[in-house]
């Protein structure tokens, strides 16, 4: 008789519920920190021309030497450094870990944070470590110096700014971390064009640090393109992890393409730095919501009722993220992405008919 995927698929696995992503069809889409802008008609025409004229017969270069020189100037990633391309920044902390994940290991991450760290460590058998950040969502250094000390982590994950909390954790406090911690830390930077402060100058004075960022938040999620700069001997061993082909043609000329106009990525983060701190001072007006600071592309909000909340926006066309339940710090709260004005002006009309 044949076994079962219950005979067969490993306990941890079968424990697991798989990422859910909501059908956004026809709704203000606000639940994935997407940039919400189209693309410049110019520009929209000569990506056409490229992905017309793109060599699709034929595997991509696995070295992406176009794209990494591309972002390597872009993004200021200093020359002593080696770029790590990954299928979004989550393939890219997969294979992190496939790399770390020596029995026994221990990824530590403060909490609530990415969900993927903990999932990526699960599923490759590492022993995962939440540390609790203080109510206000600020490090709790005392506490995670202590889980450092005690759980010598061969890998730790700061995401800076936090999803989903969307503050920058003090850099005092990062440093610290940086010092105390025993193994590789990543510095998780998605949503840099928004916070605007980076460790990627600190790399020459840390070398158990990686920096770590995405395309998908300043306006290519659908590209699928993450890198991360580190030390020439931490980016040889991942690249042996790396699937060659991991990163494909179009969207190594797509975005190769579109970063050689980063001015007007830069306009389009610009435009949606402004319209945070407007939708957070709207948001802040609504009786009984609390909107909390935020250097992302995203604000999260405590409302009196989030599953009532939550329903009621969908039910008026807008799709935010409700996290209750998924953290206790997080109780209530809604995870809103900043949209254009029109769309952040019906999730705030859509959020007032709600409450
Ligand atoms: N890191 C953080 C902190 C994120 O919030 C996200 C996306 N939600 C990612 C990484 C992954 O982004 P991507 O795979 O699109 O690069």
């Amino acid at each position: 008789m044949n076994k079962s995927p219950k005979d067969l698929v490993r306990e941890e696995v079968q424990a697991l519920t798989a990422y859910h992503v909501g059908d956004a069809t026809g709704m203000v889409k606000l639940d994935a920190m997407e940039n919400p802008y189209a693309l410049p008609q110019a520009l929209q025409r000569a990506i056409a021309e490229l992905v017309a004229g793109a060599a699709l017969n034929r595997y991509p270069n696995p070295l992406a030497p176009e794209l990494k020189a591309r972002l390597r100037r872009t993004m200021a990633i200093p020359d002593a450094f080696d770029i790590l391309l990954g299928n979004g920044s989550d393939e890219i902390i997969h294979i992190v870990i496939q790399a770390l994940a020596r029995p026994g290991a221990v990824v530590l991450a403060p909490e609530p944070t990415f969900v993927m760290y903990h999932l990526y460590a699960l599923v490759n058998r590492m022993r995962y470590v939440g540390v609790p950040l203080a109510p206000d969502f600020t490090l709790d250094c005392a506490r995670i110096l202590a889980a450092i000390e005690e759980h010598q982590p061969a890998l730790t994950f700061i995401a800076y700014p936090n999803n989903p909390t969307g503050n920058l954790f003090a850099e005092a406090d990062v440093l610290r971390i940086l010092h105390a911690a025993p193994g590789l830390v990543v510095l998780d930077e998605a949503y840099h064009a928004f916070a605007q402060k980076s460790f990627m100058r600190r790399l020459a004075g840390h070398p158990n640090l990686v920096v770590m960022r995405t395309l998908s938040k300043i306006g290519m999620a659908g590209l699928r393109l993450g890198y991360a700069a580190g030390s020439p001997a931490w980016m040889r061993e991942f690249d042996k992890v790396r699937p060659p082909y991991n990163v494909n043609l179009l969207t190594q000329l797509v975005a190769e393409r579109l970063l050689a106009d980063a001015d007007v990525l830069e306009q389009q983060a610009a435009a949606i730095r402004d319209a945070r701190g407007r939708l957070e001072a709207e948001l802040e007006r609504v009786p009984g919501v609390t909107a909390f600071a935020s250097d992302a592309n995203f604000l999260l909000a405590r409302v009196p009722d989030a599953g009532r909340v939550f329903a009621g926006m969908k039910e008026r066309g807008v799709l935010v993220k409700s996290l209750h339940g998924s953290h206790p710090l997080l109780a209530q709260c809604l995870r809103i992405t900043v949209g254009t004005a029109e769309e952040n002006k019906q999730c705030l009309a859509a959020l007032r008919a709600s409450l």
